[in-house]
């Protein structure tokens, strides 16, 4: 067992039935009693294109020349009671399936799944063929972020993946950052931070005085928005609003000393933030 220390913080890389390393997409890490694992589902080369307002000053000091990668993932954790998965991936190639498998977990024993926002590359594995992939879980999503995608701006993608779960869809009020929260599992708590989409939403996973910040999809392209948070990416819907939130949970984790994971932070998509000049500095775990 390997044990990582930062900023006061332990973390415990565990073993994950051998399957956890760089190679094999997967980083583990312990949070309380709760084993976390982040699962890459796909990595490409990434594209500053998706940036908005980032000029050729910011590009040339931030993206090292040889480029960088993009990364979608997806986090397993396995609480003392549950399985919960919070994101799905895109469900391309089954890939979250065979790596939840790998870790021991089939998709019939995923109790919860979390989801962060309904865009594909997040509820991508609920369905296939129109049925439920995980048959007794319940999948939560906010309020605000239903309505919106099955009402308001109808995404025939999130409509159709949450179909089969029918009255096992619910939905939540998120907490606000910095105020008391209530849990919706236990030891998981949904935090608001809209602006990515209108019902955006966070997860704070707490156990035994631990912490771990899902961010979802807070950040795009790691390199650039640590050190500069106002910068948007094209995804998000509202670019001010999402810039505004991105520095107040960043300044939130570095202030607290929380630890954050991201969706699409390369691996192992988790580690430390501190203030830095007039943004932030990340630390990936080791
Ligand atoms: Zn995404």
């Amino acid at each position: 067992m390997k044990k990582i220390g930062f900023m006061g913080l332990i973390f415990y890389a565990i073993a994950a039935n051998g399957y956890a390393s760089e190679s094999d997409g997967i980083y583990a890490l312990k949070v309380g009693q709760y084993e976390v694992y982040i699962m890459v589902e796909s990595e490409r080369d990434g594209n500053t294109g998706i940036l908005v307002g980032a000029d050729e000053a910011v590009l040339g000091r931030y993206i090292p020349a040889e480029g960088f990668k993009h990364t979608a993932n997806a986090v397993l954790i396995k609480a003392p009671k549950q399985n919960i998965l919070i994101d799905t991936g895109t469900g391309a190639g089954g890939i979250i399936i065979e790596k939840i498998k790998k870790l021991g977990v089939q998709p019939e024993n995923v109790d919860a799944v979390l989801l962060t926002h309904l865009h594909g590359d997040h509820f991508g594995s609920l369905q296939k063929d129109g049925a439920a992939v995980f048959t007794k879980a319940k999948v939560y999503i906010s309020a605000k972020e239903l309505e919106f995608f099955t009402k308001t701006n109808v995404n025939q993608g999130a409509v159709a993946a949450l179909a089969p779960y029918g009255s096992k869809v619910i939905t939540f009020e998120p907490g606000e950052l910095g105020k008391k929260l209530k849990e919706i599992v236990p030891g998981i708590s949904p935090i608001a931070a809209y602006g990515h989409t209108p019902g955006h939403t966070l997860y704070l996973l707490e156990n035994k005085k631990e912490k771990l910040l899902i961010v979802g999809d807070l950040l795009h392209i790691a390199l650039v928005q640590f050190p500069v948070p106002e910068i948007s990416a094209t995804y998000d819907m509202d670019q001010k609003a999402a810039g505004a939130v991105r520095r107040q949970v960043l300044d939130y984790a570095a202030k607290n000393k929380i630890a954050i994971a991201g969706m699409h932070i390369v691996y192992p998509g988790t580690g430390s933030v501190s203030a830095e000049g007039s943004g932030f500095k990340f630390s990936p775990n080791k």
